[in-house]
């Protein structure tokens, strides 16, 4: 099937007389006929569901399509982006390990990187997006588990060369972990270009309407843990699930596998039914979405790139974009609705550009089937002062502009005007 038909089609299909939409399984557990019943599921938790904390049929089969859209052999989702990036580091890294990711990733993933996870002992090294061979090998030591990156970096929107980053992971027996939320599989699919692991905040454009946070985790299941050398928890008995050895019981997914019956079971962030459901609508009809989100987003990147109140623009499909060759590679069908630009005259301009704005909405969400904006500077990095914007990278006159899927002329027309605003005012 192609993607647009696996957007409707993945994940469920319905036998004779059964509902045609995947009905909402509202239920913490699930029944068996004997005890002997219930011991074989957990000797083998493939026969059967147990509990909703780690497993439920609505999002199983939202689980199945998202596995399919990417490519991928499993996947399991989870309550938000934020744990989908945790989990799918803590299934690899323990206390004493290390890892590396391009320093042009999510803010909220820069904080767990460098922070959180550093109080539990696992040590992240950031790396230009732009590094070197050179410099992307220096950084791997022997206690080094993996490399996380993002396709279309948010809010950096710079293009990940995943394909480099994967053959430098691979020489090295790492696997590489891609975030690749904005892209969403219908641009580009990780997988195909060496990614091991994807994951998402589908919080973004797969759910699309703002409805539920959530997140995914794929597995590609080609990652050799054997061989690399470097997972005994892989490849050893695993004694919180009675001696389970995942690369010989599960050798088709061993990493999600262990990931679920390992971390989902003990923390537990696993989405309600009811958000799945949602999550599942949202994904039949990516395809279409994402067709017009792209089809707006150049225009309007056109149209900002040719404004004389714009200083800088960042949107990897602009052929002046220094990323544009990526973007041609990787992103071959768009890249996505988010641009950001930097407005003449600093933080002023940017509160008074947003504020004059009529149909696109100032909120703190991105990737909405609504146009929004954001000003960094006046919100997630507020506490910043001038120069730890500039050290940031941010520019106080930086916008974040989500393009939806309107009519772009009206899209355009309100931009128009909020520059009026603030060439008058
Ligand atoms: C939003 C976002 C996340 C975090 O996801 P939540 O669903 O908000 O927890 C992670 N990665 C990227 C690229 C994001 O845009």
């Amino acid at each position: 099937m192609k993607i647009e038909t696996q957007c409707l089609h993945e994940g469920y299909t319905p036998k004779n007389g059964e509902p045609r939409v995947m009905p909402i399984y509202q239920s913490t557990t699930y029944v068996y006929n004997s005890t002997d019943a219930v011991a074989d599921v957990f000797d083998d938790p493939q026969l059967g569901m147990i509990y909703s904390r780690f497993e439920n049929p609505t999002t199983d089969a939202v689980e199945k399509k998202i596995a399919a859209l990417e490519g991928g052999v499993a996947a399991m989702c989870t309550s938000s982006g934020q744990a989908a990036s945790m989990l799918s580091v803590l299934n690899l890294c323990n206390a004493g390990d290390h890892f590396i990711s391009s320093s042009s990733i999510y803010g909220g993933t820069v904080n767990l990187f460098a922070f959180t996870f550093k109080k539990m002992g696992i040590e992240c090294t950031f790396i230009d997006v732009d590094a070197s061979e050179e410099e992307i090998r220096a950084a791997i030591r022997p206690n080094t588990k993996c490399i996380f990156g993002e396709t279309i970096a948010n809010p950096a929107l710079t293009v990940l060369d995943i394909e480099k980053w994967a053959d430098i992971a691979h020489e090295n027996g790492l696997p590489l972990i891609v975030d690749n939320t904005f892209a969403t599989p219908f641009l580009c699919r990780p997988i195909e270009w060496g990614a091991d692991v994807v994951v998402h905040s589908t919080s973004k454009y797969m759910d699309g309407h703002a409805v539920q946070v959530g997140g995914v985790i794929v597995d590609a299941g080609k990652f050799d843990w054997a061989k690399s050398g470097r997972f005994p928890e892989f490849t050893e008995p695993d004694e919180s699930y009675h001696g389970t050895i995942y690369t010989e019981k599960y050798p088709h997914a061993p990493y999600i596998i262990k990931a679920r019956h390992q971390l989902m079971r003990d923390f537990g962030c696993y989405p309600a039914a009811n958000s799945s459901f949602l999550l599942n609508l949202g994904l039949e009809t990516l395809a279409v979405r994402m067709e017009r989100y792209c089809e707006n987003g150049i225009k309007v990147a056109e149209y900002l790139e040719s404004c004389d109140l714009v200083e800088k623009i960042k949107y990897a499909g602009l052929e002046s974009d220094p990323h544009h060759d990526r973007a041609k590679k990787y992103l071959p069908k768009g890249c996505c609705g988010v641009i950001s630009f930097t407005i003449k005259g600093g933080r002023k301009n940017a509160v008074k550009f947003m504020d004059a704005l009529k149909l696109a909405s100032n909120e703190v969400h991105v990737a909405d089937i609504r146009t929004c904006v954001l000003n960094p500077a006046s919100a997630t990095h507020r506490q910043l002062t001038e120069e730890q914007l500039v050290a940031a990278g941010i520019d106080p006159g930086m916008i974040r502009f989500s393009v939806g899927i309107e009519n772009v002329e009206d899209i355009l027309a309100d931009i128009k005007n909020a520059f009026d605003v603030v060439r008058n005012g």
